[in-house]
């Protein structure tokens, strides 16, 4: 799959880290080997797996003229954050729609993500409802700015849409390269799947490269029929927007939702189990949302002998740490 006749702006410089974690892996009784492939150091304020798909996203942007990029997440947001950050790079203005979707829990003055968006000098924030049509407030947000003379881009929830989706088809060509030039091969990968762009760019890319691993995604929201249905959907798109024909089996989709808890974003007593043992294993910082729950789900699925004995495992370090600093209440209570 040729990724260089698609614009992007080089904000991925070089491969990020693949790393052995041997006091994790004897944490859980080294029934396997662990590796963690530290997308947290990408580029960006604060890191993270956005950058790799803004790298496109704003490129596309810029090619279309635009001054203004507008987007939208949750409350705390590393998708936000990070698209805030690469404006600012950028010289463009960013307007950011959030969605409530724990009623009560947008507090301006909050820390985590949300005081970065005030540090990174954020143009403007609208909170919606959970449940909003994100795609209509930001069109509504579109439509303002341009009364106004400017020439807004819509990145959409997560940049999950074909253009950021290569940024994870990249993800997967340079993990590819990777264990080439180390000599390592993996038995598994585990993701974090959220709006689905890096689960399903990632396993296209695998896909592509007919590197048969299999991979396991690790729901944080939505339930397992319907989470599948979106990255299958997404993998479809972006292939087809890569022009490339592919046969894509469904079965190579697999995303668990055992490891959500009472809902997207609310804690749960194996994230923070996760997110402490990695920070007193490895000195590696999960987040409270994505990577810790995900991180949950493989360390479960190692204690129930779901893997092989001995099996080489990689879990794809997907970023997020700033939003720990919003949920210190979590990490108190449990000791
Ligand atoms: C957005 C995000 C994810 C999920 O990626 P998607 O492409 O939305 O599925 C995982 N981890 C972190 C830290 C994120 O910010």
């Amino acid at each position: 799959m040729n990724l260089a006749c698609f614009p992007r702006r080089g904000y991925v410089q070089e491969a990020t880290p693949l790393e052995f974690l041997p006091a994790f892996s004897k944490a859980l009784d080294n029934k396997v080997n662990i590796w963690i492939k530290r997308d947290d150091l990408l580029p960006g304020a604060g890191g993270g797996n956005k950058t790799r798909k803004l790298d496109f996203s704003i490129a596309d942007a810029l090619a279309q003229g635009a001054d203004t990029i507008i987007t939208c997440g949750a409350v705390q947001s590393n998708h936000c954050r990070l698209t805030l950050s690469w404006a600012v790079k950028e010289g463009l203005e960013c307007h950011l729609v959030l969605e409530e979707r724990v009623p009560g829990s947008y507090k301006p003055e909050a820390s985590g993500n949300n005081f970065l968006y005030q540090l990174l000098g954020v143009s403007s924030i609208s909170v919606v409802p959970g449940g909003s049509d994100m795609a209509a407030e930001m069109e509504k947000k579109a439509e303002m700015l341009r009364r106004e003379g400017r020439k807004p881009y819509i990145v959409p929830g997560g940049a999950s849409n074909p253009v950021g989706a290569l940024g994870y088809v990249q993800c997967a060509q340079e993990l590819m390269q990777q264990m080439f030039a180390q000599g390592l091969n993996f038995d598994h990968i585990i993701v974090p799947s959220g709006s689905a762009g890096t689960h399903a760019g990632f396993l296209l890319g695998l896909l592509g490269c007919h590197m048969d691993i299999p991979v396991t995604g690790i729901g944080v929201n939505r339930k397992k029929p319907v989470q599948e249905e979106a990255v299958y959907s997404l993998m479809r798109k972006t292939a087809e927007y890569m022009g490339v024909a592919m046969d894509i089996p469904r079965e190579a989709v697999l995303a668990y939702d055992d490891y959500v808890g009472p809902g997207y974003s609310l804690p749960t007593d194996a994230m923070v189990e996760a997110v402490k043992l990695l920070a007193r294993t490895e000195s590696i910082l999960l987040d409270p949302v994505y990577s810790g729950k995900a991180m949950s789900g493989l360390i479960d699925l190692v204690r129930k002998d779901h893997f092989k004995k001995g099996a080489n495992l990689l879990f794809l370090h997907t970023g997020g740490s700033p939003a720990l600093y919003a949920y210190l209440d979590s990490f108190r209570q449990a000791s």
